[in-house]
């Protein structure tokens, strides 16, 4: 019912955390069983238009739902499942699934866009932009919809690749974000020569702007390069909601974080958001 729901919601919120089974060492045939039956899935952890409010999309957060441990995050995981060369099988499975999600939302009246975390070695594929566009062919969502984040410290070993492949899906429409902005290794030359649409601050530099005067300023130089690069911003890990209120006066476009809320199952999603906008 919708009240145990927020009950759970309300539970989940007091805990801040999305952050689940982190230490089990899943061994490799249980990855790769894993992902053949189904077993990981997106979770949806909503964007928040910081002009006016409004819920404007969310990011699909990549979880394992174990059978016999429950719920694991991508950090007991990832790891070893790239190790394992299954990182792309695991990409164009979020893709689709996060893909499906969305569509089902704009067939209820939104217009949310999706984010979808891709590896550097996705981009290294020179297929990966035709599998991209088979999947928003299949369930007729128009590009636009879509943005592929991408961690800037992974981008750089692979550029020449990576870049071609951003530039295939930036033509057709699909967006691409760098993410963790500020904590990788990318150079400010990589910064403008790629063709990111959105940049999002890194969740370190949030969580300390008022514990360190230099995250501060990280802060503040990012969103003021991100808005003269004609970039869209979003702030990951929003805690709190002085820090809401101050990225907001930064002149953030998007807020993203526990504020809010944790990353939530799909069918939980459209839920939370019409709780959200009728408070
Ligand atoms: P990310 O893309 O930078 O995602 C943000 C992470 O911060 C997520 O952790 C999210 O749950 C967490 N988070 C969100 N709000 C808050 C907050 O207010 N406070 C704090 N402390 N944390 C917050 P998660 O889901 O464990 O994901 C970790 C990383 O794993 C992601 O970082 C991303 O790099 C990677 N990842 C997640 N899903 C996928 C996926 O489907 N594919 C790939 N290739 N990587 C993924
Ligand atoms: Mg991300
Ligand atoms: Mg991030
Ligand atoms: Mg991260």
């Amino acid at each position: 019912s919708l009240e145990s729901l927020f009950t759970q919601l309300e539970q989940l919120e007091e805990k801040k955390v999305d952050q689940f089974n982190v230490s089990y060492q899943a061994s490799d045939q249980e990855i790769i069983n894993g992902l053949q039956y189904g077993q990981f899935v997106p979770f949806f952890q909503p964007h928040i238009n910081a002009t006016n409010n409004q819920i404007c999309g969310a990011e699909a957060l990549v979880r394992w739902q174990h059978p016999k441990i429950g719920v694991l995050s991508p950090d007991a995981f990832l790891k070893k499942l790239t190790k394992l060369g299954l990182i792309n099988k695991l990409t164009l499975t979020i893709l689709d699934l996060a893909i499906a999600t969305c569509v089902s939302w704009h067939q209820q009246g939104t217009q949310y866009r999706i984010s979808v975390n891709v590896s550097p070695l996705d981009l290294t594929d020179l297929n990966f932009a035709d599998r991209v566009f088979e999947i928003l062919n299949h369930y007729q969502l128009p590009a636009k919809y879509l943005t592929l984040e991408i961690t800037e410290t992974e981008i750089c070993n692979h550029l020449g690749k990576a870049l071609e492949t951003m530039s295939r899906l930036r033509i057709k429409g699909v967006e691409i974000s760098i993410d963790d902005f500020g904590t990788g290794s990318s150079s400010m030359l990589q910064l403008i020569t790629s063709p990111f649409r959105e940049l999002k601050v890194d969740q370190f530099f949030v969580r300390n702007m008022f514990v360190d005067p230099k995250s501060y300023t990280a802060v503040k130089a990012s969103l003021y390069l991100a808005k003269h690069l004609n970039l869209r911003s979003v702030a990951e890990g929003v805690e709190t909601e002085e820090q809401a209120k101050e990225l907001k006066h930064l002149g953030c476009n998007i807020l993203q974080g526990y504020n809010y809320s944790p990353a939530l199952p799909a069918e939980k999603f459209l839920q939370w958001c019409q709780h959200f906008q009728s408070k």
